[in-house]
């Protein structure tokens, strides 16, 4: 005769760390980062840095006429704005055939 006297299950695995810590690092993936681009604006010498998640920028970049550039740095004349955000517009260069 066996005594297992263990009515109660301890199922108390959870709460070890490893959890805890991926889903710390999973918040802070490197597509959320900011990351510093250099402006694209018609300007060749213009260097001015601009700032975009990695997200940000391959979605300018899906589209080949596509650039980001400082806001105030589009050129009306040779782009057409796509879009303005609080730290850089996106402009999209007239085709020219
Ligand atoms: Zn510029």
């Amino acid at each position: 005769m066996t005594e297992h006297m263990h009515g109660a299950h301890d199922n108390r695995n959870q709460g070890k760390g490893g959890r805890q810590l991926n889903e710390q690092i999973a918040s802070h993936r490197p597509s959320r980062m900011f990351i510093e681009f250099a402006c694209e604006c018609a300007d060749r010498n213009c260097a001015a840095p601009i700032v975009l998640t990695m997200d940000e920028f391959e979605g300018v970049r899906r589209e080949p006429a596509r650039f980001a550039v400082r806001l105030g740095h589009q050129a009306p004349a040779l782009e057409r704005l796509i879009e303005t955000t609080p730290r850089y517009a996106v402009v999209e260069k007239h085709a020219r055939h």
